[in-house]
């Protein structure tokens, strides 16, 4: 399969985006503006995206991150980023879609990590009075890297939005790199964060031997895990781990070519969407970093149903049973219901005359 060579299927198949990083779903064509208004960085485009058949280490993509913070520094930037994303998604047949993003201070440029959030918050606002149809909303991430003062900052900074965003924040992001940091340092922030009515994300096992860390967290618990990659026996982890997961009945964010990429996952045979997936466990296809992996959602849903042998009827029901795992109201996973409802002849029609 080509890069954007899927099938119709995929496109039309109205989607839920649930992990998705703001900076590392930069497509190029967004790259490229971003380059061209600061020449002085020198900075090629290979740089940015990890190509068809490329592979990294996980620490060599987080050293893309830093190449593309360095091209998004001003309100200007975040403005255009977050605009091109949103309606990228949208034109992937995302319908429903929570980005997540660290706000970070630059103080060369007067970015606050307060004029980060209102300028993502304003995006959405712009794409949504465009009328582009996809529901967004934002979660606040927390760096692990930054320890436990910012963490708080963080979630201090996340409420306010919360309070005054008219539900566009809805929740926290624990990211960054996993082999930085212990996330029993980062527990208060994100027991507070839960207390103050903020949903939880968090990255859990995303590297192997991190189980104590994993099982620390779980007891909050969280509201999603982002990859879980090594919570199950069969990839390392163990089954006290699997049952506490299924006893809260928590949702699991799967990013399968995020993973392969990544190198943590050898081949997308071994994804442990399929241990998850059989146990009839929450879980939710998505991209991580569409731009970085040069991906996108449709791609990724086709990639599950080819590797894992999944009827066009299952991969509809994965899309339809992802809307019970987005972090907005009961309300709003009414209405995507009733888009799905809508939507479903439309979608298997397209189909048909395909394969005529
Ligand atoms: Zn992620």
């Amino acid at each position: 399969m080509m890069d954007n060579e899927v099938d119709v299927f995929y496109r039309e198949l109205p989607k839920v985006e649930l992990h998705a990083h703001l900076n590392g779903s930069v497509s190029c064509p967004t790259i490229e503006k971003l380059i061209s208004r600061k020449p002085h960085l020198n900075i090629g485009h290979g740089m940015t995206a990890i190509g068809k058949g490329q592979r990294r280490t996980l620490d060599e993509c987080f050293q893309v991150f830093k190449v593309i913070h360095q091209l998004v520094d001003t309100e200007e930037d975040i403005l255009m980023v977050a605009t091109d994303v949103i309606k990228e998604f949208a034109a992937d047949g995302v319908k429903y879609l929570e980005l997540r993003s660290t706000p970070r201070e630059e103080k060369h440029t007067g970015l606050t990590k307060k004029s980060y959030i209102e300028t993502v918050i304003k995006a959405i606002k712009q794409c949504k009075s465009e009328g582009v149809d996809i529901d967004v909303r934002f979660l606040v991430a927390i760096d692990r890297r930054n320890g436990t003062e910012v963490a708080m900052e963080t979630v201090k900074l996340a409420e306010d939005f919360m309070l005054s965003s008219d539900g566009l924040v809805l929740g926290l992001d624990l990211s960054g790199d996993p082999t930085v940091g212990h996330g029993k340092d980062l527990l208060p922030a994100l027991q507070k964060a839960k207390n103050c009515g903020l949903k939880l994300s968090l990255h859990l096992s995303e590297v192997p031997s991190q189980l104590e860390e994993s099982d620390l967290l779980l007891d909050l618990p969280p509201d999603r895990i982002g990859h879980g990659t090594f919570l199950h026996p069969a990839m390392g982890g163990s089954q006290g781990i699997v049952d506490k997961v299924v006893k809260h009945n928590i949702p699991l964010e799967l990013c399968l070519t995020s993973n392969v990429k990544g190198q943590t996952v050898a081949r997308y045979s071994d994804h442990h969407f399929k241990h998850w997936y059989q146990m009839g466990h929450p879980s939710v296809i998505c991209t991580d970093d569409k731009g970085v992996f040069s991906t996108d959602l449709s791609q990724e849903y086709q990639l599950a149903a080819s590797t894992f042998d999944l009827s066009r009827e299952a991969v509809w029901k994965l899309s339809h049973d992802a809307i019970d795992c987005i972090f907005a109201p009961d309300t709003v996973k009414q209405q995507l219901k009733q888009k799905w409802i809508y939507l479903k002849p439309q979608v298997f029609h397209y189909r048909e005359t395909d394969s005529l």
